[in-house]
């Protein structure tokens, strides 16, 4: 039997991953993320990912958000464009999807029946791979005849308590990361075990260790920022195994510049994302 590649993700990885910008570019050029979040109570964990999209160098994001949060996001977040839920508090339907170059959906999305059943209908329309995260991980957990229908790569972004709830209860950390190896690769996916050292395992059986971030980063919505970065990388045209490990680095490494001067403490969510440019700042 062959040994597990497991590999520790360098700054020299991640920036090789990014070239300069063409003179001639557009924002075509940088793919159209859509990002499925949100609902009545939690229209923050959308909020919070769509910034972080944005900020990853997607060219264009449209948000599906419930229709109370229109004002909002119009407010808070102008560059974001929007496509609405009939629904007033909750995701129950499925927009057109053909435009989109990559589907991100779970923050603050919350546990309704009716939206487990649209999640259900928009795996059947999906072929690319998508990014999974948060109340989308909780749906697929109650109901895993849906993990069969999640497109091939496609990247699940789980705290260990959500990949539990996926994969069943693990005795320590080590088993649960070779439960997450094993998890990528009998339904080709991408596991993003999240936590201090993420280890994103993929579907070829390959685990990618990150050493960036910090403690700081255990607090509300830091995961919905991360889930926004790689859609807009997977957006961009990026492979998903790509997206994951760079997406983590860069989010781990805007963390450190956020603790920097916010200190670990009293660091929120909302500083990750404006270190982002500095993180990538930093790759040149
Ligand atoms: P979530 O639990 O979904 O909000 O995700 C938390 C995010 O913060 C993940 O990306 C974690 O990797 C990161 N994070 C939380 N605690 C730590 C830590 N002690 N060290 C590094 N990153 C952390
Ligand atoms: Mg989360």
């Amino acid at each position: 039997e062959t040994q597990t590649p497991f590999v520790l993700v360098t700054e020299d990885d991640v920036a090789q991953v990014f070239t300069p910008r063409e003179r001639f570019s557009h924002k075509g050029t940088f793919g159209h993320a859509l990002l499925i979040a949100g609902s009545k109570g939690k229209m923050g964990a959308a909020l919070l990912a769509a910034r972080a999209c944005l900020r990853s160098g997607v060219g264009l994001l449209t948000v599906h958000i419930p229709q109370r949060g229109e004002t909002i996001f119009q407010t808070a977040f102008p560059e974001a464009m929007l496509s609405f839920d009939p629904n007033t508090d909750r995701f129950t339907t499925i927009p057109e999807i053909s435009t989109y170059t990559a589907i991100g959906i779970g923050p603050g999305l919350g546990q309704h029946m009716e939206s487990g059943a649209a999640m259900e209908r928009l795996l059947q329309s999906v072929e690319k791979p998508m990014v999974l995260d948060a109340d989308a991980l909780n749906l697929l957990a109650s109901n895993k005849d849906l993990l069969e229908r999640i497109p091939a790569r496609s990247i699940l972004t789980p705290h260990p308590k959500e990949f539990d709830r996926m994969a069943g209860e693990s005795s320590c950390s080590y088993e649960r990361l070779l439960k997450a190896k094993t998890f990528a690769i009998d339904h080709k996916l991408c596991i993003v075990l999240k936590g201090a050292y993420t280890a994103t395992c993929t579907p070829e059986g390959n685990i990618y260790f990150n050493n960036s971030g910090n403690p700081g980063m255990a607090t509300a919505g830091s995961g919905d920022v991360l889930t926004g970065i790689i859609l807009g990388l997977l957006a961009q045209g990026f492979e998903p195994e790509t997206a994951a490990v760079t997406g983590v680095f860069l989010h781990g490494t805007a963390g450190d510049l956020a603790t920097a001067y916010r200190s670990e403490e009293s660091m929120i969510a909302g500083d990750i994302t404006d270190m982002l440019g500095k993180a990538f700042k930093q790759l040149r």
